[in-house]
């Protein structure tokens, strides 16, 4: 029975406080606090009419350290959980630890002014957090979270090493709109159009954005176009798995959001530095993130499924050489809709983030510092990914990709 503080009221979010309540033996009180009360209140409403649980709901600017501090000290929660965006990150941590609450979040830190992420922020944390005797748990979501989940668990149950390891990301799902995003239109867009890297040979290999593009048949999705791109498990995978030999990401994208994405690039509305317009300082990619459909609007109309999974090559446990296998999740649009009101990317976010969430409440999965997914026991984790509407399959693959 513990108290949590969930920060942030997107999509991710609204999965996450509708999981929190249906497992109120976990989860015995949810706080929400965001910077618009409004959405707070909207999913409690939700929330309630779903499930009968009460969720308290706070307006607070997740950057101004003390009041954050003030309300996680007024609320009393054994763990924060961080849905906010991933600007934010620092200022949540630093604020855990002037109250002494255990963290959680699911995408690591990036400054508003670089469109850089990486862990190294808040690895730097880490003496801090285990001086002051708690947790923090890094990317508990499905990309970082379960696909690192997923490397660790085929490393305990059938490779002794991992060699090669792909991460396949497939969004089978159709909005019916032209061009929208489905998560954070500004996270989203920076991390796309991010030079593509890569882990080869100890190192990360840098090429240019979206230049590395294959074609793949996805299980219940069909034949996709799949990019190679940057993505930050890349790097906690590359430092817990320190033999793989080489790790990529790789993304699905249809040619409509392709042209449009080059388009908006072309013309400078993605850029990141802040021009002036009528005598006011604008930063094109947050108006046109602004101007694009709000991704928690896409559930009611988005159909399909989504394919996230990984394929690791390696030698396997039971001295029989080299294996691959494909471990896999496919989730379906309405059906996610159906249960919390969002849409699929939105639900393989949410419920990793109440997973790791239910994991430290009970300690489970416990420890002092800063920890990411691949630093504890996968399988209660994907004990509960089958429990709680995200279940997945392994097969063996005849042999390595060739892509
Ligand atoms: P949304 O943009 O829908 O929601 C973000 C929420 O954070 C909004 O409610 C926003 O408030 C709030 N917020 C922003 N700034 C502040 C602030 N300064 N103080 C308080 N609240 C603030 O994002 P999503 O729900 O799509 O994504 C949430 C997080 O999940 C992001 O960090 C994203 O990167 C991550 N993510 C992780 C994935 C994974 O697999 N690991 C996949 C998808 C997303 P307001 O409503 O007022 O704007």
């Amino acid at each position: 029975m513990s108290k949590v503080l969930v920060i942030g009221a997107g999509g991710v979010s609204s999965v996450c406080v509708h999981k929190m309540a249906m497992n109120a033996g976990i989860f015995s009180e949810v706080h929400l606090a965001s910077r618009t009360l409004s959405k707070c209140d909207a999913i409690a409403e939700s929330v309630l009419t779903r499930t009968g649980v009460t969720v308290s709901t706070y307006a607070i600017d997740a950057e101004d350290v003390p009041a954050l501090t003030a309300l996680i000290e007024r609320i009393g929660p054994k763990l924060v959980v961080n849905l906010a965006l991933p600007y934010q990150d620092l200022t949540i941590m630093e604020a855990c630890l002037n109250a002494g609450v255990d963290y959680l979040d699911t995408a690591n830190y990036e400054p508003k002014d670089v469109a850089r992420f990486e862990y190294k922020w808040q690895w730097d944390l880490h003496d801090r957090f285990k001086a002051r005797g708690i947790m923090a748990l890094l990317g508990s979501g499905f990309d970082p979270g379960v696909t690192s989940v997923f490397a660790m668990w085929l490393k305990k149950h059938k490779l002794k090493t991992i060699r090669t390891l792909d991460i396949l990301d497939c969004n089978g799902g159709d909005h019916g709109q032209a061009f929208a995003t489905n998560f954070n239109p500004e996270i989203n867009i920076r991390e796309v159009t991010a030079p593509a890297r890569h882990w080869e040979g100890g190192q990360f290999v840098e090429t240019p954005p979206l230049s590395k593009k294959v074609e793949f048949d996805f299980e219940a999705v069909g034949l996709k176009n799949m990019y190679m791109m940057y993505h930050e498990e890349l790097e906690s995978l590359a430092r817990f798995i320190p033999e793989m030999e080489r790790a990529r990401f790789w993304m699905t994208f249809g040619d409509a959001y392709i042209n449009h994405l080059t388009v908006l690039k072309n013309v400078g509305m993605i850029d990141i530095e802040p021009i002036e317009y009528q005598g006011q300082q604008i930063v094109p990619l947050q108006f046109l993130a602004a101007v694009l459909p709000k991704p928690e609007t896409l559930g009611p109309t988005t159909k399909g499924k989504t394919n996230i999974g990984d394929i690791a090559t390696g030698e396997a446990l039971d001295g029989s050489g080299e294996k691959t296998f494909y471990i896999l999740q496919i989730c379906d649009h309405e059906e996610a809709f159906a249960e919390t009101g969002n849409q699929a990317i939105s639900y393989t976010t949410g419920v990793p983030a109440m997973i790791g969430a239910a994991l430290v409440l009970t300690g489970a999965w416990s420890g002092e510092g800063v920890f990411n997914m691949e630093q504890f026991d996968p399988d209660p984790f994907m004990d509960m990914l089958n429990k709680h509407g995200l279940p997945w399959t392994v097969k063996e693959l005849a042999e390595p990709v060739e892509f």
